[in-house]
């Protein structure tokens, strides 16, 4: 039975973390062949509010054709004595979620990249207008956030409408960014966590500090410490910084805690300024994706909205997968785009000096942040299609990486044969050794618990080697 009797199909969390595929979707509202789409929360005087008020600018669903992606855009107005622009990030980052618990509706990513999807049944049950989308939020805003007195609702499907309101909305995006930034992680007790995500991607949770931005890159540390003390018991909490056991790395015991407090034990331990060893978690809902190419010892980016594939051959989705899903992946890392304008951005690891590899349109977006002696020598897709390019155009520029390759012994490209010391009179030794150690396998996910894996020989060779005949 739905949670609201007027609403034609079930509401609860049951459904947080549906996925509805192609075939079985009636629309696509935004999504990545669609250019217009955004969603955004402004808090406004009291008076400037109709409570409950629903307005559907554009074609309702109804209207849409069975099978179509159309722009579209969610504006919440918000109004409460106790509210004030601070609240707006946190506002906003709670449509993903409620919207998500409306049966047969997929809400994923945010800001100027939601993809949403109404499933066939559900449209088919009657879910064919805005107008009960509307209905639900607007209820669920007020029962959850009591702090909210006045809301309405607008989806605007129009595209001379979006087009019009889409400046103010990045406008809005940027100048919540630009404030975070500044602070630094040593000048505050208090990290903030975020376990929105875990309906997607259980063993997940968001450290989101002055210095990292969340890896949806819709909360900042302003916006946590908002969100947590309005909402204590919501998705979002304080994490005590703890004792700071390594600085270079950015591990905090707060952190570690946290992480394993809220995975039930399957993350441990969390180093926030690297993609190495134990990198901070990626859920499934990140702005861009970072991937260890080992050809040059680099590190590339990928944004989400990036067609074709990277300078490694594989496009966005590929590289997501291989860091989603609540997994501390090496040198795999989902993030926010906001992260790359931090100075802790992969700090551990060389920063932007290991950077070699980034799509223009993200270089565009940070290129203030790049520090001068290397923003020219960091490729872009007009500059690099493959590892051959890219290693040409690092050694034209002198990119920093070609220092580390000469005073290195070259990788070779031939398979290596590795021999296990095996003076322990005959006791082979563990060759690997993992806390969790997932095993992906015919769609299901095994894990090994404390694992030691034992080899007389380990065989380390490339899949491009491999694929040679
Ligand atoms: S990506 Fe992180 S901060 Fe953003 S909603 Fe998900 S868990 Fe929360």
């Amino acid at each position: 039975m739905s949670m609201f009797k007027d609403i034609p199909v079930d509401v609860g969390v049951i459904y947080e973390g549906e996925r509805i595929r192609r075939n079985d979707m009636q629309v696509e509202l935004g999504g990545p062949t669609v250019k217009q789409k955004f969603e955004l929360a402004k808090v406004k005087p009291l008076n400037e509010i109709e409570d409950g008020k629903i307005t559907i600018i554009g074609p309702d669903l109804k209207d849409m054709k069975e099978g179509g992606a159309y722009p579209f855009g969610i504006l919440i107005e918000a109004a409460g004595a106790k509210l004030d622009a601070g609240l707006e990030g946190v506002i906003e980052r709670r449509i993903h979620g409620y919207l998500n618990y409306i049966e047969g509706f997929m809400h994923l990513n945010q800001r100027y990249d939601i993809w949403i999807r109404i499933g066939k049944k559900s449209f088919g049950k009657g879910l064919n207008s805005f107008e009960p989308i509307g209905k639900v939020i607007y209820r669920l805003f007020k029962t959850e956030l009591p702090i909210i007195e006045k809301l309405q609702v607008t989806f605007i499907t129009d595209p001379a409408k979006l087009d019009e309101m889409t400046p103010a909305a990045i406008q809005a995006y940027e100048s919540r960014d630009a404030k975070a930034r500044g602070l630094k992680d040593s000048e505050v007790d208090t990290f903030y966590g975020c376990a929105l995500c875990q309906s997607f991607a259980p063993s997940h949770v968001c450290v989101i500090t002055p210095q990292r931005y969340s890896n949806c890159g819709a909360i900042s540390w302003f916006d946590g410490k908002a969100s947590a003390s309005i909402d204590p018991k919501g998705p979002v909490f304080a994490i005590p910084r703890g004792e700071m056991i390594n600085e270079e790395k950015g591990e905090f015991s707060g952190v570690n805690e946290a992480a394993k407090k809220r995975t039930m034990g399957e993350v441990n331990q969390v180093w926030l300024y690297t993609a190495f060893d134990h990198p901070h978690t990626s859920c499934g809902c990140f702005e861009a994706v970072t991937f260890y190419i080992p050809e040059v010892d680099g590190m590339g980016v990928v944004q989400r909205n990036f067609k074709g594939a990277a300078v490694n051959g594989l496009p966005f989705s590929t590289l997501a997968d291989s860091a989603a899903g609540g997994r501390q992946i090496d040198g795999f890392h989902g993030m926010s785009i906001e992260y790359m304008r931090s100075a802790k951005f992969f700090a551990a690891d060389g920063g932007w000096n290991r950077i070699v590899w980034v799509p223009k349109e993200v270089k565009e977006k940070v290129k203030d942040f790049i520090p001068a002696d290397v923003v020219d020598k960091i490729a872009t897709e007009e500059d690099a299609k493959n590892i051959d390019e890219l290693k040409a155009f690092l050694k034209a520029k002198n990119h920093p990486v070609v220092a580390k390759w000469e005073a290195e012994a070259a990788p070779t490209t031939e398979a290596q044969a590795i021999t296990v010391n095996e003076e322990a009179a005959g006791t082979m030794m563990p060759v690997a050794t993992a806390g969790s150690l997932p095993i992906m396998a015919g769609g299901f996910k095994i894990i090994l618990k404390d694992a030691k894996i034992y080899a007389n020989k380990v065989i380390i060779q490339t899949v491009k080697d491999e694929k040679k005949p």
